[in-house]
C-alpha cells in the first residue's frame, strides 16, 4: 500500500513542492474540494492522476461561499477519513489550509465576481455563493499553481463560472470536467446526503426521478421548455419530504432558460430541492 498523501498547511508548503515538481517538467493537477470525500471526488483525483504527474487535492470549506443561513460550521469535516481517500485514488498532496491562510486579511478581503451565468439558479437562490467560489477558485490557483484542474459536472453552474472566470482572468489553467458519480438508485454523490436521516434519503431520488421524467419526455418527442419544467415541478411536488427551489431546462453553454429544444443547442435539466433540511443539487444532459 502506498503511502499516505502528505498534508500540507500553508501556501509557502505547497508552492515549495509544487515548484519543485514543476521545475523537474512534471505537469501539475488539481482538485478543489471542501473535504468530506465520496467516490464522485475520488472519480476526479483518478482522472487527475491519469493526465497529470503530480495531484495535488485541496481540502478548504470555503467560508465566503455559504450564506449566513447554511450549514458552514456543521459542514461535514474529517481529514483521516478524506485522507485515505485521497490515496486509494492517486493524490500526491494534500493542501490543506486554514481560514487565516486563505484569508490573511479577513473575509472583508478582495472578491472575484461572474457576472454572466450568475444571475439565474444557484446564483439567484444563493446571492453571494458564486462570489464566494470564484474567489476562492482563484486563490486556490494562485496558491498552488496547478497546470489543470478538475471539476465535477454535479455543480454544473458552478463548472460554467469556472471557466469564465478562468477565461476572463487569462489564468494558465486548463479546466476538465467529471461526470456525475451516482449511487445504484441514481441520487448523485454528496457531502450533504450524510444529512438525510433514511426517510429522506429514500425520497432523495426524486431529483433523478424527475430528471429521468424529464430526459423521457425529449425522447417521446417533448420540446417544450415550459412543459419540461411543468412535469419536472410535478415529480418534485409529488415527494412530501422534498421542497422545489427550481426545476430549469437551460442552455448547456449560457444557462438561459430554453424555450424550444428543437433549435440544436444543447440543453440540460437542473434541479435544486430541499428534503428535509438538506438542500440538493442535480443536472443531466436533455437530449433531442
Ligand atoms: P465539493 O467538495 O462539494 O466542493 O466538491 C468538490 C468537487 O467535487 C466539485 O468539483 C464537485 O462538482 C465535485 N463533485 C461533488 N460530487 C460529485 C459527484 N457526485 N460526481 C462528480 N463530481 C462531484
Amino acid at each position: 500500500m502506498s503511502e499516505l498523501p502528505l498534508v500540507v498547511r500553508t501556501i509557502a508548503e505547497a508552492r515549495t513542492i509544487v515548484g519543485r515538481a514543476r521545475a523537474q517538467g512534471r505537469e501539475v493537477g488539481m482538485v478543489p474540494t471542501m473535504g468530506a470525500l465520496h467516490e464522485g471526488h475520488a472519480s476526479l483525483i483518478r482522472a487527475a492522476r491519469r493526465d497529470t504527474d503530480l495531484v495535488v487535492v485541496s481540502i478548504f470549506v470555503n467560508p465566503t461561499q455559504f450564506g449566513p443561513s447554511e450549514d458552514y460550521t456543521r459542514y461535514p469535516r474529517n481529514m483521516e477519513a478524506d485522507r485515505l481517500i485521497c490515496r486509494e485514488a492517486g493524490a500526491d498532496l494534500i493542501f490543506a489550509p486554514t481560514d487565516e491562510e486563505m484569508y490573511p486579511n479577513g473575509l472583508e478581503s478582495t472578491f472575484v465576481e461572474v457576472k454572466a451565468l450568475t444571475r439565474n439558479l444557484e446564483g439567484a437562490c444563493r446571492p453571494t455563493h458564486f462570489r464566494g467560489v470564484a474567489t476562492v477558485v482563484a486563490k486556490l490557483f494562485l496558491a498552488a499553481q496547478p497546470d489543470a484542474a478538475w471539476f465535477g459536472e454535479k455543480d454544473y453552474q458552478q463548472l460554467q463560472v469556472v471557466r469564465r472566470m478562468v477565461s476572463d482572468l487569462f489564468l494558465p489553467v486548463e479546466i476538465k470536467a467529471g461526470a456525475i458519480v451516482r449511487e445504484t438508485d441514481g441520487l448523485a454523490l454528496s457531502s450533504r446526503n450524510r444529512y438525510l436521516n433514511s426517510e429522506e434519503r429514500a425520497a432523495a431520488t426524486v431529483l433523478w426521478r424527475a430528471i429521468r421524467e424529464g430526459q423521457a419526455a425529449v425522447a417521446g418527442g417533448q420540446r417544450r421548455g415550459d412543459n419540461i419544467r411543468t412535469l419536472l415541478k410535478s415529480v418534485v411536488e409529488s415527494e412530501r419530504l422534498a421542497r422545489l427551489e427550481y426545476a430549469e431546462v437551460a442552455d448547456a453553454e449560457n444557462l438561459e432558460p430554453v424555450d424550444d429544444l428543437g433549435q440544436g443547442r444543447e440543453a440540460r435539466v437542473l434541479i435544486a430541492c430541499y428534503v428535509g433540511k438538506t438542500r440538493l443539487i442535480d443536472n443531466a444532459p436533455l437530449a433531442c
